[in-house]
């Protein structure tokens, strides 16, 4: 079977279809056009309700864009996003930004995403202030309670960015991205700019606003470690393409995809009597403003074929009881 959107076993809140960023640089004269960079290509998956999707994948492989591209702060080449059945991408600049009440983010470094000149308290309390519709003591009340439940002070609304540590400072993006009580929550890399000791507690905290108020969120990351304990489910990404989604535990009980296979060899085994089996990634990612042909892989896959370099393989779903299904991008597994 195969289908251009991987469903989940959640009622759809986010689904992606064919999203596609290109990058064209400007012509200039005398010289040839330059080959648009496909930082995304045709990616299309869904997010129920509640649920955690992570893309995970190497630096470049086009999670981040994705995830941008979601929340239109790129504006993707072609595609569609609809949230709750809502087509983002042909909405007009003022709707867009009407929804993004039910669409926030939380970057990856918490120090450069916060205003060093406001409060701690007038950050939490833009996205209130600029959806304007409640009083100048709601308000206050409510950012009491944003503190409170990302776990800081209520006193600590007065100090400034650099008055908190690197956990603290990713507690206020939390609770600046919570405001507005939104249905989707895009985290760009949110724990890997703190220390491990901290990253946990940041992790917990999010799964605990996600059991508390249904938030789903589409979470880009590169610790695997991290992604296995907050995921439901799993994209695996590869030159802007998805190459394998599964539920979290089928994905790293049993990988299909070879790319994926050697990238969770690369996760440290807890157990120190059970012998690792690492498997090494041949050579450097190809440009994406260049990518193989066929399958994108196959110029690092220790199981390429001829017909790998002639066939892109389709994302295709794959007899599984991976909860929403597994589906892979390989001809061969
Ligand atoms: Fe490897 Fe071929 Fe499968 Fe691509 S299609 S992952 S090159 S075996």
């Amino acid at each position: 079977m195969t289908t251009t959107t991987t469903p989940s076993t959640k009622a759809p809140l986010l689904q992606v279809r064919e999203l596609r960023k290109h990058y064209t640089s400007p012509r200039r004269w005398l010289r040839p056009a330059k080959p648009a960079i496909q930082a995304v290509d045709g990616v299309s998956f869904t997010v129920g309700h509640g649920e955690t999707l992570s893309l995970v994948g190497e630096s470049g492989c086009g999670k981040t864009t994705t995830a941008k591209s979601v929340m239109r702060l790129v504006e993707p080449t072609s595609g569609s996003v609809r949230l709750n059945g809502e087509e983002l991408l042909t909405l007009p600049a003022n709707a867009m930004r009407q929804r993004r009440r039910d669409l926030q983010i939380i970057f990856q470094d918490p120090y450069a995403s916060l205003n060093p000149r406001l409060t701690a308290g007038d950050i939490v309390a833009e996205p209130l202030r600029n959806f304007g519709d409640v009083s100048v003591a709601e308000r206050r009340e409510r950012v009491q309670w944003l503190f409170s439940r990302v776990g800081l002070r209520p006193e600590a609304a007065k100090k400034f960015p650099h008055e908190f540590s690197g956990g603290q400072r990713q507690r206020l993006g939390i609770a600046r991205a919570l405001a507005l009580n939104p249905k989707l929550i895009v985290c760009d890399e949110p724990v890997s700019a703190l220390d491990v000791s901290v990253q946990a507690q940041v992790v917990n905290l999010l799964m605990d606003l996600q059991a508390e108020f249904g938030i789903a969120y589409l979470f880009v990351a590169h610790d695997l470690a991290v992604v296995r304990h907050i995921s439901h489910r799993v994209a695996v990404m590869y030159l802007g393409h998805i190459v394998e989604i599964a539920d979290r535990d089928t994905l790293f009980s049993a990988p299909r995809h070879p790319y994926t296979e050697i990238l969770l060899s690369a996760v440290p085994v807890p157990n120190p009597r059970t012998p690792a089996r690492r498997l090494l990634l041949q050579g450097d990612p190809p440009s994406p403003a260049n990518p193989p042909s066929g399958c994108r892989f196959h110029t690092r896959c220790p199981m390429a074929q001829a017909v790998c370099k002639e066939k892109t393989p389709e994302l295709t779903e794959r007899p599984s009881s991976s909860q929403g299904g597994h589906w892979v991008a390989c001809h061969f597994r």
